[in-house]
């Protein structure tokens, strides 16, 4: 019951004609979003097997990045079939057993059906990229938006062996309110986006930049340099005093006078600036940034090539890394520098721009869905047409494998193929189409061999070749989806009790909390 509330909850949002949530959640955010990962893990939901549903949607988003909505309700869907054999006696382990066997057939299945892209053919990418992005209400920026989302993969792909791989981390999402969709733009660097240039008589453009990444206080050094260094000094009169000053600036002069010698015009420190460092650093003209973040200095180092320096004594040219142009851009009270025009970065940012700061929010997890979608393309080059399709097919060749199936197991195959329907439905449904007309066409189209890719047209009705119509996926969202969906109704099948912890008695169902 708990699980069903959860994907009724999230099932409006699939598909191109998907409705959105606004969620008011906690302190008092309120947020508009179509993406059901987002909207299962910011509602407080207190019931623990609806707390096994917004797990999945999240493992789901973490590893593949999409098609979270389409694993809740089709783990729902299989729950509800599961209701009805339970019903008529049938053991809940030999459900279980059944959608094991079912889904090891249809993962086979998915294999077979696959198609294999070439990552250098840009229509497909862009195809794969505006099907995750459709129905999220950015139809007007999906183009701009698909192009640099494949342009930063791309860049931000290792070769590993034969094939890719790809941490979505090394692209950055950075977002400032401002401008339109269509200025967002993708960056070949690095954006530091919580600091400004150190000191404002520092420049605020470098060309042709040399990068020195020092992690460390530049002071740490000068402990090192310093007489007495590791024991105490004593100081009996105020000419030692300001002997020992004099020597202190003396040592901040070399240590910047190291970094200027190596040929740094621009210095990204993991630490604080000392303001003696800082006027060295002015007069040299050298454009200094302090407090960088350590994920941000590793980022720095993937995109410049430059080496994250301990000790700025040791700093040599070699350790410097290099981009087109270092700048300083601001927005209202917030300064930004821009680390960009890298040459084959391997870190890359996305600067994403919105006049909304609510649709700021969203087209950074539409963005993430279609980096994801295009990653996962660069890491298994296999795809195949969503719109219902794909689901349709294999529920066709599941239920022909389960008449070979025998013993009780084969009714929870062919429930399983049922429960594969839910996402052709759910598409209709949320088009306003006739469900039932269109899945008995859908059926009918898939029983010829060339109607495999027949999926439903949310928008002018009836039903299409998918594939002509580039609506595609990636296959690794396809099958994660139905993988995960199956371990969780198997692990809420199991069970057949729920204890609480006194204090954590949850309403019937799930719980929302109340907005106000
Ligand atoms: P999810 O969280 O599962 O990714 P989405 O709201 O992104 O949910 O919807 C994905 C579903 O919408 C997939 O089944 C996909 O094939 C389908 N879809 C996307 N674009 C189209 C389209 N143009 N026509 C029909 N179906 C589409
Ligand atoms: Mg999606």
């Amino acid at each position: 019951m708990a699980s069903k509330t959860i994907a009724e909850i999230v099932k409006s949002t699939l598909g191109p004609r998907g409705m959105d949530k606004m969620l008011l959640a906690r302190y008092d955010r309120l947020i508009v979003t179509n993406d059901g990962a987002t909207i299962l893990d910011e509602m407080d939901v207190k019931h623990p097997a609806a707390k096994m549903m917004a797990e999945l949607a999240k493992t789901q988003h973490q590893e593949v990045g999409d098609g979270t909505t389409t694993a809740v309700v089709t783990a729902a869907e299989l729950l509800k079939k599961a209701e009805v054999l339970l019903d008529q006696n049938i053991h809940p382990t030999v459900i279980v057993h059944g959608f094991k066997m079912a889904v090891e057939q249809a993962t086979k299945m998915l294999d077979e059906l696959s198609v294999k892209v070439n990552l250098e053919d840009r229509e497909v990418l862009k195809k794969i990229a505006i099907t995750s992005m459709c129905g999220k209400g950015i139809e007007a920026a999906k183009d701009h938006f698909a192009e640099i989302s494949i342009r930063a993969v791309k860049q931000a792909a290792e070769k590993r062996g034969d094939g890719y791989f790809v941490d979505i981390d090394d692209i950055q999402l950075v977002k400032r309110v401002g401008k339109s969709l269509n200025d967002t733009e993708l960056i070949q660097g690095v954006i530091v986006n919580d600091r400004g240039v150190v000191n404002p008589e520092m420049p605020k453009y470098v060309r042709n930049a040399k990068v020195a990444l020092i992690k460390f206080p530049l002071e740490r050094a000068l402990a090192r340099q310093r007489p007495g260094y590791g024991g105490e000094i004593t100081i009996r009169d105020p000419y030692q005093m300001k002997a020992f000053v004099g020597a202190e600036s003396e040592i901040i002069q070399k240590i910047v006078d190291k970094i200027k010698k190596a040929g740094a015009n621009v210095l990204m420190c993991g630490s604080r600036i000392d303001e003696k460092a800082q006027h060295i650093l002015e007069n040299l003209g050298i454009m200094a940034v302090q407090q960088v973040k350590d994920s941000t200095m590793e980022k720095l180092s993937r995109a410049t090539r430059g080496k994250i320096v301990k000790d700025p004594m040791d700093i040599t040219d070699k350790d410097l890394g290099s981009c087109g142009v270092v700048e300083e851009r601001k927005f209202g009270n917030d300064k930004m520098v821009f680390v960009q025009e890298c040459e084959e970065p391997k870190s890359v940012s996305i600067f994403i721009r919105a006049g909304l700061e609510r649709l700021a929010d969203e087209i950074e997890r539409v963005l993430r869905d279609s980096i994801s979608v295009i990653a996962n393309v660069y890491m298994k080059d296999k795809i195949v047409a969503g719109g219902g399709a794909i689901e349709a097919e294999l529920a066709k060749r599941v239920r022909k494998y389960a008449r070979k199936v025998v013993g009780r197991e084969q009714l929870a195959v062919e429930a399983f193929a049922d429960a594969l329907e839910a996402i052709p439905r759910t598409l209709c449904e949320n088009a306003g189409l006739d469900p039932i007309d269109i899945l008995v066409d859908l059926r009918a189209s898939h029983e010829d061999k060339n109607g495999v890719w027949q999926g439903v047209d949310v928008f002018n009705g009836g039903i299409v070749d998918m594939m002509k119509k580039g609506v595609i996926e990636p296959l690794r969202v396809k099958e994660l989806a139905i993988k995960s969906a199956v371990e969780a109704a198997s692990v809420i099948l199991r069970v057949d009790d729920v204890i609480l912890a006194p204090e954590s008695k949850p309403s019937k169902g799930t719980s929302h909390r109340a907005p106000g």
